[in-house]
């Protein structure tokens, strides 16, 4: 599929300019996903089916050194992606899909050459490939992981065509090794009526511990939430849990809105992070380094 245009203003919470170089996404998660409910609604698709069978934009390259030239002195960072996964799994082959991390690979290089920072969000797998080659790209980018629960009985249910939990998390944690700054995004956080784990969320919380920051979020709108007595109660408990172990482990935290204390914890997590955040990153750098060479060491 082509477009006519790439880079946009997103005007979402924690937004900012945004590409979404993919239509539909094979992780076909069921909160539902809003981008799916958007692209059914805009008749770009007509079925989960459809959503679940993702295309590639052909021309992004091409559109994206189009706008640049015109755009890249007002962009400070750009997102990918809001309505689609840049590290998108393939639940048939175990693996990413690798035209869509080829294509997003391409794109962060673009951006980074033009002094442009990147932050990313995925439910698949950053390939080794894609850890190493980090080392050359901007050390302001950050890469995230989205994740909400250790249980792989909720992941086959909710977000069935995602990366498995345990290979999902290890991307993640080789980018921190490498000396990369990563974020995890707890959202949508469920009810325990959804996920029995889910009261005790410390165990999620200690196996994402390399990351340098958390957005945390409820699960909203399903009438499952709305059931589950005491909601907002519960949400407030978790919350205050989520804060303080942030808090004891030097985390940034984002309580996004419409969650409890979510006037109290407010970060921009995916901003710069001034000359304390590149310190911490060269040290960091250091530090992955030795302990890859370590890993390297014992197997
Ligand atoms: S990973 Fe994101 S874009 Fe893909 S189906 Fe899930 S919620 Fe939607």
């Amino acid at each position: 599929m082509r477009r006519k245009s790439l880079l946009y203003e997103s005007k979402v919470e924690y937004g900012g300019w945004t590409i979404n170089h993919v239509q539909g996404c094979g992780h076909g998660c069921r909160y539902p996903c809003y981008a799916m409910m958007l692209a059914k609604r805009t008749g770009r698709v007509k079925s989960y089916e459809e959503w679940c069978r993702p295309h590639v934009v052909e021309n992004a390259l091409e559109l994206l050194d189009a706008e640049l030239p015109r755009l890249a002195a007002r962009i400070d960072s750009v997102h990918l992606c809001f309505t689609t996964d840049p590290f998108m799994y393939d639940a048939d082959v175990e693996g990413p899909v690798a035209e869509v991390v080829d294509l997003t690979t391409r794109i962060i290089e673009r951006l980074n050459e033009r002094g442009i920072r990147v932050t990313t969000l995925t439910k698949g797998v950053y390939p080794d490939d894609f850890v190493e080659r980090t080392r050359s790209l901007s050390p302001g980018n950050q890469y995230g992981l989205s994740v909400v629960s250790l249980g792989e009985a909720f992941r086959s249910q909710w977000e069935p065509g995602s990366a498995p939990l345990g290979a999902r998390i290890a991307s993640a944690r080789r980018l921190a090794q490498a000396g990369q700054r990563t974020w995890a995004s707890i959202e949508p956080y469920p009810t325990p009526n959804i996920d029995p784990s889910s009261e005790n969320v410390e165990p999620l919380l200690e196996a994402i511990g390399f990351v340098d920051s958390v957005v945390f979020g409820r699960w909203n709108y399903s009438k499952l939430v709305s059931s589950f007595p005491e909601s907002k109660g519960y949400y407030e408990r978790i919350a205050r849990r989520v804060a303080s172990w942030c808090d004891s482990h030097g985390k940034t935290l984002h309580i996004k809105k419409g969650t409890p204390l979510s006037d109290r914890y407010f970060a921009d997590v995916l901003g710069a992070g001034g000359d304390d955040a590149d310190d911490r990153i060269a040290r960091r750098r250091k530090v992955g380094a030795d302990s890859l060479c370590a890993e390297r060491r014992a197997s």
